[in-house]
């Protein structure tokens, strides 16, 4: 927690935060093993194809689901009646299946209009929202983009702090309505600029025939996982979707590369593979020496010090991983370097080491690993908002980072069929390479975005572990930005 965070938190900085109209971050609630996902039942609301399996889904989490009226509309004469909010699955709920009434934080604790009963019960009287899913596959055309308004509207401000949000559509292209399909996006992420206090929202577009794929991305969003996404649109495709046999331990026998692993994002990532069962080969440079034994040992991997940009490193890392463990399964390009200075003042020097290190050394890595990468295999690329959106003294990095996406999508069209790749978009997590940073830059990047706080490596480690995950193989050619929903960009 940065200093500002820690006066914000204080009974003086809640009220100098509140009197200026300053940002007030909330700590985020991250995941802890044994806790569980959310911090209250999720409302369930919607109807189209993906309704049924995503209620299994969220309800395999150990999570409570009330299901809320299909249509949503609010008195229009929902399963349950006139109240718009119908029984689900169980039945009535406890107490009368009704959870009216339960005011809370300034809104309904229930939807608006009549009770909620679901699985296990309605929330109860005062209990606010662990999350709020719609299913909006079944918007078919512009009319009905009110039925977003009919869900959300009165259960919004009872969602839990750090509560989630995720809309549940269909890519546009080939949708009966494109246009309502397309604006979901726009309601999105102008929704997760409202929330408060740590919740997120996403939208999740799911193809026609990919209903069995969405488990690994419905635990990942609507977990503390996710903790510093939000306002993304990921995209799943048709897959055929192993569960891993161990939950626990998704990426067990599996082998993990992680580059520029001694420090920083690097590191994390590597500790959370490994959390998740793999071995991991930690790279980074010769001159990492201790710091990288140190990450290696502390994951239960193992550490080799390449140079990425020397021409023999791509020959050399393949070889290492098919003669010691036969081949990798999950590929992450996070070693990245920055060397900021205006385009007019940036020597060749400068610009050369720049795009070297975070994307030609990538594409030439590829070019060797894939004949090494087996079946399933993930491949996931570190790229930065700055590659999205574009920063001033950055036009060295901005071009590598928005490279690091094309090279991801090509490679994604590539692993059709056998494997995945995607790219990750940090914003402002808190590194040695973020302490470098002049401090306003550093002020600005810290506090513009929905959750008004710099993100930590590990968001960014477990954005990672879930493309990773074997569950995820419908995910692919995404740009996943981990940014807090920055202002910055889409
Ligand atoms: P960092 O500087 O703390 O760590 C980068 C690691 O990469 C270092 O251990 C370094 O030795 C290694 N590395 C550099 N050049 C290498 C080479 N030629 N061969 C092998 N290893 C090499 O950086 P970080 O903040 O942890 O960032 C990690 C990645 O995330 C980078 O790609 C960075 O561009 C990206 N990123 C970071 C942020 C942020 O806010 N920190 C934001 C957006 C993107």
């Amino acid at each position: 927690m940065d200093r500002y965070q820690s006066f914000a938190g204080t009974a003086l900085g809640r009220l100098v935060v509140r009197k200026l109209g300053l940002p007030a971050p909330h700590p985020l609630r991250r995941h802890v093993p044994g806790q569980p996902p959310l911090d209250g039942p999720v409302l369930l609301g919607g109807g189209g194809r993906l309704r049924e399996p995503v209620g299994r889904v969220i309800a395999e989490t150990g999570a409570r689901v009330v299901e809320a009226a299909p249509d949503g509309v609010v008195g229009s004469g929902g399963v349950a009646g006139t109240s718009g909010v119908a029984a689900g699955s169980g039945g009535a709920a406890a107490g009368g299946g009704a959870a009216a009434g339960g005011a809370a934080a300034g809104g309904a604790a229930a939807a608006a209009g009549g009770g909620a009963a679901g699985t296990g019960g309605g929330a109860a009287s005062g209990e606010l929202w662990g999350a709020l899913v719609f299913d909006a596959t079944g918007i078919d055309s512009v009319g009905r983009l009110r039925e977003l308004h009919a869900f959300f509207q009165p259960v919004v401000r009872s969602l839990a702090p750090c509560g989630r949000v995720v809309v549940l559509g269909s890519p546009p292209e080939g949708a009966v309505s494109r246009a309502a399909q397309r604006a979901l996006e726009g309601f999105t992420r102008s929704l997760g600029k409202e929330l408060r206090r740590g919740a997120t929202a996403q939208l999740v577009q799911v193809a026609e025939g990919a209903e069995g794929a969405v488990g690994s991305t419905l635990g990942f969003l609507l977990s503390g996982r996710s903790a510093y996404v939000s306002g993304q649109v990921v995209r799943i495709g048709p897959a055929e979707v192993v569960a891993p046999a161990d939950p626990e331990r998704p990426l067990d026998g599996q082998v993990a590369l992680v580059t520029g692993a001694a420090r920083g994002i690097g590191a994390a990532i590597a500790e959370v593979l490994g959390r998740d069962g793999a071995h991991v080969v930690c790279l980074d440079v010769p001159a990492s020496g201790a710091a990288l034994a140190e990450v290696a040992e502390r994951v239960g991997g193992s550490a080799c010090h390449f140079d990425i940009t020397a021409p023999d490193a791509p020959r050399g890392i393949a070889g290492l991983l098919a003669e010691r463990h036969g081949g990798v399964d999950v590929v992450v390009h996070n070693a990245g370097i920055t060397r900021d200075r205006t385009l007019g003042r940036m020597t060749p020097d400068e610009w050369d080491a720049v795009l070297s290190v975070n994307l030609a050394a990538q594409e030439r890595v590829n070019g060797e690993l894939l004949r090494v990468l087996r079946g399933g295999g993930r491949v996931v690329g570190v790229s930065s908002i700055g590659g999205v959106a574009g920063n001033a003294g950055q036009t060295n990095y901005a071009t590598s980072k928005a490279g690091v996406i094309g090279l991801v999508e090509a490679l994604s069209e590539e692993l059709r069929g056998r494997g995945a790749a995607n790219a990750v978009a940090p914003g402002f997590i808190e590194t040695a390479m973020t302490a470098a940073m002049p401090l306003l830059p550093a002020l600005v990047g810290r506090r513009l975005n929905s959750v008004a706080q710099g993100g930590l490596p590990v968001d960014v480690a477990e954005t990672v572990a879930w493309l990773a995950h074997p569950a995820s193989a419908g995910v692919t050619g995404n740009v996943v930005r981990v940014c807090g929903q920055s202002l910055l960009g889409a």
